[in-house]
């Protein structure tokens, strides 16, 4: 699998593109709005020649911020957020997408191999630029690690929406490992091995028992913890 070229649906336009080209897309597919008019702009010309005012349309500085599994790129999605919101948003978010199984504690960093964190509670305008990378862990004892990067900064037609995924991965096809039909479950225990993808038929005989399978879903935490998707 080139982990690069993965499939993700663009939720705008329901297209399917590859990982390496969906940020080009995203820039067509969803254009920066129209700058407002102001005031002075609206009415200056007199006469006939007058043209109508264009509506005004409501924006709001934005981010649209690529997330991906640190160590499994082949999990990504695309997300826009306004700058005014704060880094516990993105973690509101990211558990609710992709990752919360029991309520771990979560944590942003600048560099992962840093102790401190970026405070949740900070807004996301005084820390993020265009280009700068960050990083997502969630579980300091099974870590399921994030790399983020901010590809854009803009001004958004964004209607008071908190949060907008824009893209994601499409589920991955993983092949049971006895028999090569799509696999279903995955074993909690031979994940660590990189092993362990089952079909429903393969899954009752497995050698770590029923128990220890968790079902296949599309998250970089796939497999760890209690980790269902639900
Ligand atoms: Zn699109
Ligand atoms: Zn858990
Ligand atoms: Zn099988
Ligand atoms: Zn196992």
């Amino acid at each position: 699998m080139n982990k690069e070229m993965t499939q993700g649906k663009c939720y705008s336009c329901q297209g399917i593109f590859p990982k390496n080209q969906m940020a080009k897309h995203l820039e067509t597919c969803l254009p920066v709005p129209k700058t407002r008019l102001t005031v002075g702009q609206v009415g200056t010309q007199t006469g006939m020649q007058k043209q109508p005012a264009e509506a005004e349309v409501p924006c709001q500085r934005t981010f649209r911020i690529l997330a991906e599994g640190h160590y499994q790129p082949e999990y990504w999605l695309y997300f826009e957020i306004p700058a005014e919101a704060k880094f516990s948003g993105i973690d509101r978010f990211l558990r609710k997408t992709w990752v919360e199984c029991c309520g771990h504690l979560s944590a942003f960093k600048s560099n992962p191999t840093l102790p401190s964190p970026i405070g949740k509670s900070r807004p996301l305008g005084g820390i993020l630029n265009p280009g700068m990378k960050f990083y997502y862990e969630y579980d300091f004892g099974s870590t399921t690690e994030l790399a983020l990067k901010v590809i854009s900064e803009q001004e958004s037609d964004f209607k008071g929406k908190s949060i907008r995924l824009l893209a994601r991965n499409e589920q991955l096809l993983m092949k049971c490992e006895k028999c090569d039909k799509p696999a279903t479950r995955i074993c909690a225990q031979c994940i660590n091995d990189n092993k362990g993808w089952l079909c429903d038929n393969c899954a009752p005989e497995h050698e770590c028992g029923e128990d220890m399978l968790l079902p296949v879903v599309n998250s970089p935490r796939v497999g760890v913890c209690g980790y269902t998707g639900n």
